[in-house]
């Protein structure tokens, strides 16, 4: 860019010219200042920013310690005349907010020192891998699949893919229902973005042919037999005018897993963070809360943390809740601000931990991290929009049927066709959270994840592409 500006004025230098000059002053700035910002953005954080909000956090505890206690239970306990309830009732008080904050620091403690596993000390920088994929025979007989209405498109091979790997913006390009020519160009093999179920790309769904508006090239337009062959085939599958069509990327593949930044490949699920600056084993997010990421081997943690947290939130809520309700009774409105201020901050960090209670049982349950919910998430939009274009909008049964039907060839997406599906709930449960109950809720023990390698789902082949059921191994179908 700051190149192209200084050509610009040195092509234009010629002639006196204050405007052109001026523009070109304007321009360079601009792409310096552009320059200056990608690399800004690209430098992980100051640590002490980065660290900045456990400090807010270890503060707000400290306040709201001193406003129970001092506020609330003391005053109790002594037996002061604008006190709710009696002395029993404070040290009762007292006795389970003091659990409740231990095991709150306890979990707090475990959660932001215990790092989450960073790829750079378990693996050596290397040049990026040559992708070396074919398209598995199965993932070329899947044309044939859903009869001659189902729109497939090939997965992407060789050069096309490696492109693909590229960061460029997704372009949307109509698809053809040949098989010869295999032009994907949807960009969804990035890995760097998404792992286990990377999307189906979306724009293969906006193009998808219908009945009415299939490509020159298929089968099924070319003439009374194939027309009529097609009729027969809507008879039998009068819905299967589309499938699910999972990406073909091969996102086990080390060349997939290159992080272009640190200059080596990842381990399988880890992503580069840009806060922490280096790439996180089986990355989740980046929570400033602990001011560290959530990955493998703390994500046990994070969980009991929020659990915990939740817990001493709904405490402190509901009874100062009810001495203020109390104590204003009595003294004609008299509040106090102080329990106020810490009522609200108790609502409102119950409520963010509760959702974040249930949004990673369901993930951990799944055996995904919040970036491959995403791809799932993504997925089942696509489907969403997919089914809308087969069937009117209250034809809800129809939907349902169908995605049973789709259910019953792929199996479901996010569990069946999850690539880190472990086969049940609890076999996904225990991977992360281990098998001891009591480790479930105390910030005890460690994380059985080491984040380098994962058991992959047998309905995958070995690159990573979700397989239909009939090429599933036969213990499984
Ligand atoms: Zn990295
Ligand atoms: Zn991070």
């Amino acid at each position: 860019m700051a190149d192209s500006a200084r050509k610009h004025e040195g092509k234009d230098a010629g002639p006196p010219d204050p405007e052109h000059k001026c523009c070109g002053v304007v321009d360079e700035a601009v792409a310096r200042s552009r320059t200056r910002r990608e690399r800004r953005k690209q430098r992980p954080m100051n640590w002490l920013v980065l660290k900045l909000a456990v400090g807010i956090t270890v503060g707000i505890i400290a306040y709201s310690t001193y406003v129970y206690v001092g506020r609330l239970c003391v005053p109790m306990i002594r037996r002061r005349a604008d006190a709710p309830g009696g002395r029993g009732l404070g040290v009762a008080f007292l006795v389970v907010f003091c659990v409740l904050l231990l095991m709150l620091l306890w979990s707090y403690e475990k959660i932001v020192l215990t790092p989450p596993g960073l790829a750079r000390d378990h693996v050596q920088k290397s040049e990026r891998p040559v992708l070396e994929s074919t398209t598995p025979a199965w993932w070329d007989a899947a044309q044939d699949y859903s009869g001659t209405e189902f729109q497939y498109v090939p997965p992407p091979q060789g050069e096309e893919l490696q492109r693909e790997m590229e960061v460029r913006p997704p372009r949307a390009q109509p698809k053809r229902l040949s098989a010869g020519t295999h032009t994907d160009e949807d960009g969804e093999a990035n890995a760097g973005v998404t792992d286990a179920i990377p999307p189906v790309a979306e724009a293969r769904v906006a193009h998808s042919t219908d009945s009415g508006t299939l490509s020159p090239s298929s089968p099924s337009s070319n003439g009374h037999a194939n027309a009529q062959s097609s009729g027969q085939l809507k008879q039998q599958r009068p819905t299967q005018m589309y499938t699910r069509q999972p990406q073909g990327a091969p996102v086990l593949l080390p060349a997939m897993r290159y992080c272009q930044r640190e200059e080596f490949v990842k381990p399988p699920r880890a992503h580069h963070c840009r806060a922490c600056g280096t790439c996180i084993l089986r990355y989740d997010h980046h929570c400033p809360w602990i001011g560290q990421c959530v990955g493998a081997r703390n994500h046990k943690f994070f969980l009991i943390f929020n659990e915990w947290t939740w817990l001493f939130c709904v405490w402190t809520f509901s009874t100062l809740m009810a001495s203020v309700i109390r104590t204003a009774k009595r003294q004609h409105g008299h509040v106090d601000p102080q329990k106020i201020v810490v009522i609200v901050f108790a609502a409102m960090f119950a409520f963010f931990t509760s959702s974040l209670i249930f949004a990673h049982v369901d993930l951990i349950m799944h055996n995904q991290t919040t970036v491959e919910s995403l791809g799932v998430r993504r997925m089942k939009d696509a489907e969403k929009r997919k089914l809308s274009r087969m069937h009117r909008w209250y034809e809800f049964g129809a939907k349902r049927r169908t995605r049973q039907q789709w259910d019953a060839e792929w199996g479901r997406i996010g569990c069946e066709g999850n690539l880190w599906w472990l086969g049940s709930y609890r076999a996904n449960w225990e991977s992360v959270m281990g098998e001891s109950i009591l480790g479930w809720f105390l910030p005890i023990g460690h994380s059985p994840l080491d984040g380098l390698s994962f058991p992959t789902n047998p309905r995958f082949d070995a690159e990573g592409r979700w397989r239909p059921r009939r090429e599933w191994p036969q213990e499984l179908q």
